[in-house]
């Protein structure tokens, strides 16, 4: 079965706060308001592109904070997403939103309209971070938010971010903690950017902010990564996804962008899982993991394989094996 969301933007909708390093009508790449007509419209050009069977479909209303949009809004919207999950056509409805827009009454209207999946914006659980980053939420709102959501059978996604102001390696493990803690389905992590039109460009520019680098990026990923797997949290995102906007020709000034951060990361882990191994036996020359890992277990440029010789002067092979899982590996001798 096949996973497909049919992206539907509505930036900035709802949202009357500025976050220090927000500029969705850049991310997104669309400043207009979306109606119940263009909904509609995006939804068939999609389905028109998509099997028609051996599929889980789900509009997504992405962008901005859907719950803080007018009511009567959110209900037309949501009437012209239901009517193609009413006639089987897609399975469910997912949106993004702020903490502090979830209440009852929002959950109930919802639940009513047949939205399947809630992704929540934490950011950061330290509530100086919250300051610093202008979120106008804090670390309680989260908890709150999500105690709501829970009793209700929505799938909830929580969103966080790396290298906000004021936060740091300690202050974003600690994040990553608090939100295993709060059991969601699944994460998705962002690595600050500095984007144009942002007050983050600003703070950067008058030297308020530095940006974490591409290596202090990647050190954090490789350890709140594994953290999410070991208690079953799918990680689905790392990282923006790179379009003309999202890159140095585009609204990108400054900030740890690399096309293939989450590779990078992925890779530093096992890296370090067979460093580990060799540490104890350097007889073990042999690496096995699983057939979909085998390019992040080599690296990017065999980069792996060229520092395990630098810094043991072995040469190590990395070969599939259908019986581990993702993450896993096992080491053998020649
Ligand atoms: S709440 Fe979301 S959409 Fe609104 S400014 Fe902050 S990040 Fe952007």
């Amino acid at each position: 079965m096949k996973y497909y969301n049919i992206p539907i933007f509505v930036p900035h909708e709802g949202c009357p706060f500025d976050c220090a390093f927000c500029n969705q009508r850049r991310i997104t790449g669309a400043d207009t308001s979306m109606t119940a007509r263009e909904t509609k419209e995006t939804i068939k050009e999609y389905l028109d592109t998509i099997p028609k069977s051996e599929r889980t479909v789900e509009a997504a209303f992405f962008g901005g904070s859907f719950t803080g949009i007018s009511e009567e809004k959110q209900i037309d919207l949501l009437e012209a997403a239901y009517e193609f999950v009413k006639s089987g056509e897609i399975d469910g409805i997912r949106l993004s939103t702020r903490p502090d827009y979830i209440s009852e009454e929002i959950l109930k209207r919802l639940k009513k309209y047949g939205v399947t999946t809630i992704e929540i914006g934490v950011q950061s659980m330290d509530d100086g971070v919250l300051t610093a980053a202008g979120r106008g939420h804090t670390r309680d709102t989260v908890i709150s938010a999500v105690s709501l959501i829970r009793k209700y059978p929505f799938k909830l996604g929580l969103q966080m971010m790396t290298g906000l102001p004021c936060d740091s390696r300690e202050k974003s493990i600690a994040t990553a903690q608090q939100i295993i803690a709060l059991k969601p389905d699944f994460v998705r992590i962002y690595p600050t950017l500095v984007l144009k039109d942002t007050y983050l460009e600003k703070m950067y520019q008058r030297g308020e902010y530095t940006p974490w680098s591409v290596d202090e990026t990647v050190s954090v990923l490789k350890t709140i990564i594994p953290m999410f797997a070991e208690n079953n949290i799918e990680v689905i995102r790392v990282a923006l996804s790179v379009t003309e906007e999202i890159s140095p020709n585009g609204a990108l000034v400054a900030g740890p962008f690399h096309p293939a951060i989450r590779e990078l990361a992925e890779g530093e882990i096992y890296f370090d899982k067979m460093c580990e191994v060799l540490d104890k036996d350097k007889t073990k020359h042999i690496f096995y993991v699983n057939p979909a890992e085998i390019s992040k277990a080599v690296g990017n440029g065999k980069r792996n394989i060229k520092r395990i010789y630098e810094k043991y002067g072995i040469r190590i092979k990395i070969k599939p094996s259908d019986a581990l899982k993702k993450g896993g590996i096992t080491a053998w001798k020649e």
